[in-house]
């Protein structure tokens, strides 16, 4: 089983390097390309054993045209590994500190291109030449002097090696693809295909027509020049004449180094030409020969790549399930993707005409992104990568938990379960009534509602306020101890005393969602008031439309409704609005806080958006303003900061405690 994979990931990632490489026309995208990469890796760790020969993990990719010239690069020219979120590069930065004490780094913008080697003799350029397979690459150099930003002469009259990147600026690959577009030409995939596209060909009109650009980041021989760090060798090679990128930093610490990835993440867009990541590289040489290489790349370098705004994945099934209000919902089974710091393996698809619209088929590879950074969204199907196995999507006509026949409402999507005795819109609501949002009954998940259910001793609200008399058995249960329960009951007991639009939320009125219901409080201050309150009246309330009223109105007239509310009063569950204070989290309101380290239960993004919904701000550094810094695994300087300044300091859990 484990030998397939392995076997079946080094056909899939071999083909693609094919056509990306070689006929710079990949079929899959770079992210693909490196989940694949990542799984083949892990499985060779884990079974070395079944490591083969041909495996993509120990060579460099690019294979070498016949119709070129071959040149043989007497330093290899490597690739990078690769890192992908906070703690991956602090476990790159652990590795490097082992052997170097103290290390310092310079970082740079990974620009999305293909890297050339240059050769001068007598300071004039006598060869150019593409990395090949790393060590046999492909004579360019007529098409390398077409590049203007390529000096033919350095200032010095030396004989030297330099490395950087040929790439394409957006403005330039998107004029190429308009004409390309115009000419019935396939366009390029991305400006790296279309600059390697450009400089492997044998006739230089061509290259010299595609205005490409060149920066150059690496001197392989520095010593010949008595240089000793590489922030020493970008500065010499600038002075000879090359273009250097004017965003390469040197930097002090790893917070230092995070912040500038954080801060390219967030304006890539604004640089003319496209980058996918940051290479980081240990600056010192003698501390870069220490570490060495592995046969595909340098040990004292790692490339961070940017995490996509969109990952591709497959839909593997579409499963239904019975919310609250007994609408029932088509749900994507998605092959498990890793997007912006969590893996996702399942998304709504919200109802049958989403699903229609989008014309998804089972089988078929989407899009998925992430609606306001967290909810996962599939956007859309990909036609072109359709192998005639997809299945078409049927929407199901029955239940899938009772089996009873499903209803369309007029002017509706959704289809609805409409048997009152369906169990998966009881346990749905009772999950609803004790959730954050509403009654907030703190350890009612939903694992626990269903077993509680099962067992017969939570099949209706009420029955929550009668969990304490069942006390003894719980206990018994798998799973469960005096602590785990008692935490429970003192949770419902809590929950009493939560304000009115908390538990008129918490009722599951169609229609009342958390909004209506604190409009709703607000104007009626008492649930009375509210039993009491005309259809008119409701309809003349702001923000409350006509459906809205009618729902309310009819919900309140309903008797079973009325004797759930009375049940409620005598177990001295709170009727009243207490007000605009409750809602508003003191502990984060106006503050400023400041993250640093690697938080185990949230990413930093996660963690942020909760911040800023407690209504406190985020900010990258450690100030006198700061008022609380957040820490997680190996902060950084920003802790020792925090110290220094005396500014509150919360490790992880004391921040979600902080949390409402
Ligand atoms: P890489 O692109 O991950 O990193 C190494 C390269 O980064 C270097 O060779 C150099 O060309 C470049 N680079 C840019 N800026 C740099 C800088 N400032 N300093 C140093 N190097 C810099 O590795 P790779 O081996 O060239 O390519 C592998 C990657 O190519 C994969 O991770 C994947 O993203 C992509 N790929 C995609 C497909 C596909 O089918 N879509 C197939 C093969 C490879």
């Amino acid at each position: 089983m484990i030998e397939k994979r392995i076997e079946e990931l080094i056909e899939i990632l071999n083909k693609a390097s094919y056509e990306y490489y070689t006929l710079d026309k990949p079929t899959i995208t770079d992210q693909e390309y490196d989940r694949y990469m990542q799984e083949l890796i892990k499985l060779e760790e884990k079974h070395p054993e079944l490591k083969k020969e041909n495996s993509p993990t120990t060579r460099v990719g690019g294979e070498v045209i016949d119709s070129f010239n071959k040149v043989t690069h007497e330093i290899p020219m490597l690739s990078l590994s690769n890192v992908f979120n906070e703690s991956d590069i602090l476990s790159f930065h652990q590795r490097v500190q082992k052997e170097i004490p103290n290390p310092k780094y310079v970082v740079e913008l990974k620009i999305d291109g293909l890297s050339v080697s240059l050769l001068y003799k007598n300071g004039k350029l006598i060869r150019g030449a593409t990395r090949g397979d790393g060590v046999i690459g492909e004579d360019i150099t007529h098409n390398v002097k077409t590049i203007k930003s390529i000096p033919l002469t350095i200032s010095k009259p030396i004989d030297i090696e330099v490395r950087g990147e040929i790439y394409m600026s957006k403005v330039a690959l998107e004029s190429l693809n308009e004409q390309r577009r115009y000419n019935n030409q396939e366009e390029f995939a991305n400006p790296r295909n279309a600059a390697a596209g450009s400089v492997r060909q044998l006739d230089s009109k061509i290259a010299a027509s595609r205005n490409l650009d060149c920066f150059i980041y690496h001197l392989p021989n520095p010593e010949d020049y008595n240089i000793h760090s590489h922030y020493e060798a970008l500065k010499f090679m600038k002075e000879l004449g090359f273009v250097v990128n004017s965003n390469i930093k040197k930097v002090d610490s790893i917070d230092e180094l995070l912040e500038y990835i954080n801060y390219w993440t967030n304006n890539r867009e604004t640089l003319p030409y496209e980058i996918d990541g940051i290479v980081i590289k240990l600056d010192d040489i003698n501390g870069q020969k220490k570490l060495g290489y592995t046969v595909k790349y340098p040990k004292w370098a790692t490339a961070y790549k940017f995490p996509a705004m969109e990952v591709i994945t497959k839909l593997k099934d579409i499963k239904f399930s019975v919310g609250r209000t007994g609408a029932v919902t088509p749900n994507a089974i998605l092959e498990p993707v890793r997007l912006m710091g969590s893996v996702i393996s399942a998304a709504t698809l919200h109802n049958e005409d989403y699903v229609k619209e989008k014309g998804f088929k089972i089988g078929d590879m989407v899009y998925i992104k992430k609606a306001g950074d967290v909810i996962p969204e599939v956007v859309k199907p990909l036609v072109e990568r359709r192998t005639g196995n997809e299945k078409d999507f049927k929407m199901t006509t029955v239940c899938p938990i009772c089996g009873s026949d499903l209803v369309r409402r007029e002017n509706e999507s959704a289809y609805y379960c409409v048997n009152p005795y369906c169990d998966a819109k009881h346990i749905e609501g009772l999950i609803h009534y004790a959730s954050r949002d509403a009654l907030n009954m703190d350890g009612f998940g939903e694992k626990i509602v269903e077993d509680f259910y099962n067992i017969g001793f939570l099949r209706s609200i009420i029955d929550y306020y009668y969990l304490y008399k069942h006390k003894e058995t719980l206990m018994e249960l798998e799973g469960f101890g005096e602590k785990s329960i008692t935490n429970l009951l003192d949770g419902i007991e809590k929950s009493k005393e939560e304000s009115l639009e908390k538990l008129l939320f918490a009722l599951g009125i169609r229609h009342v969602g958390k909004k209506t219901a604190k409009i709703l409080s607000k104007y009626y201050k008492t649930m009375d008031n509210l039993i009491n309150a005309s259809l008119e009246e409701l309809i003349n309330i702001k923000d409350i439309g006509k459906i809205i009223a009618k729902s309310v109105y009819e919900f309140f007239k309903e008797e079973k409704n009325i004797e759930l509310i009375n049940k409620l009063k005598k177990l001295n569950v709170n009727m009243k609005y207490l007000g605009e204070t409750e809602i508003e989290n003191e502990n984060f309101k106006n503050k400023t806080f400041v993250l640093t380290g690697t938080l185990e239960k949230l990413t930093r993004e996660e963690a942020k958006q909760r911040i800023e919904n407690n209504g406190g701000n985020v900010t990258g550094s450690v100030s006198k303003k700061t008022d609380v810094v957040i820490t997680g695994k190996d902060p950084g300087s920003k802790y020792k900061k925090a110290v220094e300044l005396g500014i509150t300091i919360w490790n992880e859990d004391e921040f979600l405690n902080n949390l409402f």
